[in-house]
């Protein structure tokens, strides 16, 4: 395993480093704040919002895991110490059913919000309800980073940022020229293969359960893809054209709960160099496990994460973000 890809077994061994700073993280930022990370609002609470600072959301369901919260206001708390007009800023947590998705996004703009991200599953689903989007959520067809404007919202995406900013920096992975085996295609999976192949990846190979999400995807990919090799399978019968060496990058949801089985056998794939689950908590789960026990190099979602969240950040306040607050935060909250 390298360098703070640690994160593969990560709590276990990251606590032992973190917890004195971590007990230290809590105890500094305000009860409010505190409590503003951890409860979990639904639509009811948003149909009587009394909250009369900025405020930011995550919006997602599950969305009980998400350490946005926790990354976000750890990161406005240290900008609001410069600048006090970030002390009134806070981060939420919402559960919404994708079928009040629409109602959801027309409240928080009536209630004011300033920024949303969205989470599993509502990604692609809310791009048709967006007022504006900029060209990458055009050609990915989902958006993480939601903006308040006059006539609605705007959409952005960041999760190909903060996932090759991740990677970039640990283990030092460049997208362009990988070969790469994405698996899932939704909302993640298609941030992620717009991004590969906007770096020009040598090879995309994407996985899916659902066969009319995969055929939909290769085609939306299709007119970006360039010199890239760009082809689908089934994700039950990894085909035996596979490439060595690769990149696996697991953009399923199949993970999240405990118990949950691998989305594909490492054992039935040529050897990848890289495994990359975007899942970071549970901070390991059984793509990881099955990973370390080959001994291939793997990673869970925390890095993206913070790099997604910080890119999110500096959208909504035109101002310096401070990345690594972000990390130490999501750290000591995994
Ligand atoms: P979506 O709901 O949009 O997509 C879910 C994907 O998972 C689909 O491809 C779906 O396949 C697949 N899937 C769901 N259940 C199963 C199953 N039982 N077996 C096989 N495949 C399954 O979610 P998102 O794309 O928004 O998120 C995907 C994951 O990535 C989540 O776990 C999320 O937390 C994580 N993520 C992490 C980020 C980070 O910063 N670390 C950023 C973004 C996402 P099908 O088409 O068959 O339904």
């Amino acid at each position: 395993m390298v360098g703070s890809l640690r994160l593969v077994r990560p709590c276990s061994n990251l606590r032992r480093k973190t917890c004195s700073f971590s007990a230290r993280f809590w105890a500094l930022l305000a009860a409010p704040m505190r409590a503003a990370a951890e409860k979990i609002h639904t639509l009811a609470d948003l149909a009587q919002w009394s909250f009369v600072g900025v405020a930011l959301a995550v919006v997602g369901r599950p969305v009980a895991h998400s350490l946005s919260p926790a990354i976000h206001n750890a990161a406005l708390a240290e900008m609001a110490k410069s600048q006090p007009a970030f002390s009134d800023w806070r981060y939420f947590k919402f559960d919404i059913d994708p079928a009040e998705l629409s109602r959801a996004l027309a409240l928080f703009h009536q209630r004011r919000f300033h920024g949303l991200n969205l989470t599993v599953p509502h990604k692609a689903l809310a791009v048709p309800q967006l007022a504006a989007s900029d060209a990458f959520v055009q050609a990915a067809g989902a958006a993480n980073t939601l903006s308040r404007i006059d006539a609605g919202w705007r959409g952005a995406n960041t999760d190909g940022y903060g996932l090759s900013t991740a990677l970039r920096q640990n283990p030092g992975l460049d997208l362009a020229g990988a070969n790469v085996i994405l698996l899932g295609a939704g909302g993640a999976a298609r941030a992620t293969a717009v991004e590969c192949l906007r770096q020009h990846c040598a090879a995309l190979w994407i996985g899916n359960r659902t066969p009319g999400n995969l055929t939909a995807l290769l085609s939306d990919l299709q007119p970006f893809s360039g010199k890239s090799v760009l082809r689908g399978f089934d994700l039950a019968k990894p085909p035996a054209g596979l490439p060595g060496g690769s990149l696996v990058l697991n953009a399923t949801s199949l993970g999240l709960k405990p118990g949950d089985p691998s989305p594909i056998d490492l054992g039935k794939i040529p050897r990848p160099a890289l495994v990359y689950d975007m899942i970071y908590r549970p901070p390991e789960t059984a793509l990881l496990r099955q990973a370390a026990g080959l001994g291939v190099t793997c990673a869970n979602g925390l890095s993206m994460l913070v790099h997604q969240g910080a890119r999110s950040l500096e959208i909504w306040t035109g101002a310096k973000v401070p990345v690594d607050v972000m990390q130490q935060a999501a750290l000591a909250a995994c």
